[in-house]
């Protein structure tokens, strides 16, 4: 399965595939799409991104922490 994850930011009405809830104006979350079956298309709010992997803590050089969309083409925990 070749999966897409993309970070975005909510400018209205977006609504989390993961739990349900109503995402916040502006808030960050992740645009997932499945590349062997386009028309599968998830929206996941920052907690439901972290469960299923998509939002990781990297360090940059300074070792300070950022949480960032994790780029793959080999996650296949969604479904
Ligand atoms: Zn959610």
């Amino acid at each position: 399965m070749v999966k897409r994850v993309a970070g975005l930011i909510v400018v209205e009405g977006v609504i989390c595939d993961g739990c349900g809830r109503v995402m916040d104006y502006l808030e960050r979350y992740a645009y997932v799409t499945d590349e062997e079956n386009l028309p599968n298309v998830r929206r996941l709010c920052e907690e439901c991104s972290r469960k299923l992997g998509y939002l990781k803590v990297k360090h940059d050089s300074k070792n300070r922490e950022l949480e960032t969309f994790f780029i793959s083409s080999s996650i296949d925990k969604v479904g």
